[in-house]
């Protein structure tokens, strides 16, 4: 299994450059791409799902190129969009032998015995006679998964799954998804560092529409070794120590401000080195990509 994306390029109507000549190739098993909002990548999700045509480049899907196959393309693919509307005078069943028919699988046996393989893998068959207007929010993301598994894809997309959910929900549907991977690609697109870093074993990071990094969640982290190191000071002093450093992001502690900075050396001062992570290299990744959009700002003017 092997998607293929080639000098993606998407300009709309308004001007906004939301890809930039992106290319990166993804085989099976959990993607993440990161991201933070506008970065992109529900524009890159709606091209691979053939909802949108790029203004240049392609994608190639196991050697088909799907911007012209767009059809043969859907019949591999399940796709969970960000804003998952469901009717909400209808059990989770009915919908889902519903979608059946729509997907094709007109024979009425077979069609029950996936839908109900379907609930029991998302963990609604209990649910499966409530309406889903009734669900919660990690109800109606599972019975995302569930209708967008119905084809059986070997391309799964799922956009912002997890925004709004409890940690509970969270894990619940995490894990899910993880179960997919072995025989299929997964592209899991979030604004949240660690739906990548504890599922993917490989990812990307958008901003401003251009590709920053593509590789493992591992060489990521590697990469900031011996690099990032903290210190807690009080929330008044987090200007001048932004002015002062390259602070990648700070947390609170007890009241307190704990800052992560990024420097080659010993900064003194009484820094801490601490262990490398993937928040850091993300941070690190989309504050040099804001200097440079801004750098291409004023070039522009
Ligand atoms: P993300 O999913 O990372 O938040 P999007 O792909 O939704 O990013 O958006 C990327 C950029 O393109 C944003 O600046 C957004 O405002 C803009 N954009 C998205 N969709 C449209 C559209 N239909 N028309 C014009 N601009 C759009």
């Amino acid at each position: 299994m092997e998607l293929i994306i080639n000098n993606l390029s998407v300009t709309y109507p308004n001007g906004i450059e939301a890809l930039k000549n992106v290319s990166m190739k993804i085989s099976n098993g959990m993607f993440g791409l990161l991201g933070p909002n506008g970065a992109g990548k529900s524009t890159l999700m709606r091209i691979i799902a053939t909802l949108q045509q790029p203004t240049d480049g392609n994608v190639i899907f196991n050697g088909q190129n799907i911007l012209t196959h767009s059809n043969e393309m859907r019949k591999q693919l399940g796709y969970l969009p960000q804003e998952f509307g469901v009717y909400p005078k209808i059990t989770a069943e009915k919908l889902l032998l519903h979608l059946a028919v729509l997907k094709g699988i007109t024979v009425a046996g077979e069609r029950k015995d996936i839908v109900e393989s379907l609930l029991v893998k998302t963990n609604l068959y209990e649910h499966k006679n409530k309406n889903l207007g009734g669900f919660s929010g990690g109800m109606k993301q599972r019975f995302g998964i569930a209708q967008a598994l119905l084809n059986n894809p070997k391309l799964m997309i799922v956009d912002e799954p997890t925004a709004g959910l409890d940690p509970a929900e969270r894990n619940r549907f995490l894990n899910l998804l993880s179960e997919l991977g072995e025989n299929t690609i997964v592209i899991l697109s979030t604004h949240i560092v660690d739906d990548v870093k504890e599922l993917c074993t490989d990812m990307a990071i958008l901003d401003h529409g251009m590709l920053l990094f593509k590789g493992s969640p591992k060489d990521a982290i590697n990469e900031m070794a011996g690099k990032i190191w903290k210190k807690q000071i009080d929330k008044d002093q987090l200007k001048e120590y932004k002015m002062e450093y390259n602070v990648l992001y700070e947390k609170l502690y007890l009241g307190k401000s704990m800052i992560y900075i990024l420097s080659e050396k010993n900064p003194g001062m009484e820094f801490q080195l601490t262990d490398p992570n993937l928040e850091a290299y993300y941070f690190s990744k989309i504050k040099s990509s804001k200097v440079i959009s801004e750098e291409s700002v004023l070039i522009n003017l």
